[in-house]
């Protein structure tokens, strides 16, 4: 590959692997052996059906995603998905409540924990103001439970959380990519181990949600989905995640839909008010229904993050990330430890307090500090660590194609920087 290849630390898109890019650009010329580049293919071809097959193939098995849910493929990345998931979950809730008691109302629970899911939640209001009987409400703010009461620094502790009583939707961003803020990864996998995951405040609560019933649970996973097993994957509703950050370019999105969420949207419309009208593309029975190519898909998106899969699966899939990314992660926020200690760093998110796996945040403390250490950075080849324009600060990045030898190399300068700066 070619050596002008920086260290890329971007939170997306984001560095994807050299030989996957390598195969790429063979597949740009001559797809599948069909003498037409991927770019170019029709994506009602035999050879495209065929990729985009296997590409489900790959997620389903990779994850172990039960067959009660449909793996389906959109456009509009997450924030098609902020709107999205209000219009097909309220159309469900309708049919399954097409007439509610006096004073009833569909809530849609959000629990807010960074400025992601605090974007989804502004949809939800702005989608629902004036639709009868719906109502969002902010299960809970992280924000309340900052250090200055204005941030985000940390999760919520489990008693924070006031889900409603039968909510319609119950959402939540997995790993907040702006803030660096994540659910830690349950120690047990499934209901029966709640007991265990209710003792770690850094887990999603789901030992709070409601019980006998098919959660209407969505997920963002936005910039974490791959890079390690999912909890719970079964009793979620909906797990949604753009390719652009672990597994392509930018264009596809990737939708685990329940199969009761697949809904016939312009019938709720019939039955109630509370339902909106869904543009067919936002519509989850519409994808599916079409096979996931009612309309052109993204198809280079496609082809690459069907490479980038097949190489995990190589690899050994997410079970293999989750180390690879903890090993990761680890360096980082030790050496973000030992800046702070020597009055270098300050940890804007704790490690221990929901700091996130995939994007460190920290400052560089001291007047012109921050400069000189992107621009340090810089000089080495190391580029994206700059962080998100509405926090700023800094941000590691280490999504799934983040070599091991990058984050040591990223680890080597944070440790020089930290000698330079304490030099008398
Ligand atoms: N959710 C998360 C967690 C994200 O990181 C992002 C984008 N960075 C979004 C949603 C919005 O996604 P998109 O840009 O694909 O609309």
């Amino acid at each position: 590959m070619a050596s002008d290849r920086i260290l890329n630390f971007s939170a997306g898109p984001s560095v994807l692997p050299d030989s996957v890019l390598e195969q790429a650009t063979q597949g740009l010329l001559n797809f599948a052996n069909t003498g037409i580049g991927i770019a170019e293919i029709s994506h009602r071809s035999k050879e495209f059906l065929a990729f985009l097959d296997e590409l489900e193939s790959l997620i389903r098995e990779q994850l172990e995603v039960p067959q009660t849910h449909r793996i389906l493929f959109a456009q509009g990345g997450g924030t098609g998905q902020f709107a999205a998931v209000v219009m097909n979950i309220l159309a469900r809730d309708v049919l399954l409540r097409p007439n509610l008691a006096e004073g009833e109302e569909r809530v849609l629970d959000y629990v807010v924990t960074g400025s992601w899911s605090s974007t989804a939640a502004k949809e939800a209001k702005k989608l629902t103001e004036t639709v009868p009987n719906v109502r969002v409400n902010i299960a809970v703010d992280a924000k309340n439970n900052s250090a200055d009461g204005a941030s985000y620094d940390s999760l919520p502790p489990h008693s924070a959380y006031q889900f409603s009583e039968n909510p319609a939707l119950i959402y939540y961003c997995e790993n907040e990519t702006v803030n660096g803020i994540q659910f830690s990864k349950a120690p047990s996998d499934d209901a029966s181990g709640e007991e265990l995951n209710k003792k770690d405040e850094t887990t999603f609560p789901f030992h709070l949600l409601p019980k006998n019933t098919l959660l209407p649970l969505v997920a963002d996973y936005s910039s974490s989905f791959m890079s390690r097993p999912i909890p719970r994957l079964a009793d979620h509703a909906i797990i949604y995640a753009g390719a652009q950050k672990n597994i392509g370019p930018a264009g596809l999105t990737i939708l685990i839909v329940r199969q009761d969420c697949i809904v016939d949207v312009d019938a709720a419309v019939k039955l109630s008010r509370s339902a909106i009208p869904v543009p067919s593309i936002l519509s989850y029975k519409y994808l599916a229904d079409g096979k996931s190519v009612p309309n052109t898909p993204p198809v280079f998106s496609v082809y690459v993050s069907g490479l980038v899969l097949k190489r995990m699966k190589e690899l050994g899939g997410p079970k293999y990330y989750e180390e690879f990314n903890r090993k990761k992660k680890e360096k980082v926020y030790e050496t973000v430890r030992e800046g702070e200690k020597r009055g270098v760093f300050r940890s804007k998110v704790p490690e221990d307090k929901g700091g996130s796996w995939m994007n460190v945040v920290f400052e560089v403390v001291g007047d012109g500090a921050e400069g000189r250490f992107l621009k340090g950075a810089e000089s080495k080849g190391m580029k994206g660590l700059k962080g998100h324009r509405s926090v700023g600060g800094i941000r590691a990045t280490l999504y799934n194609a983040v070599t091991e030898e990058a984050t040591d190399a990223l680890v080597a300068y944070m440790k020089e920087f930290i000698e330079t700066e304490t030099q008398a």
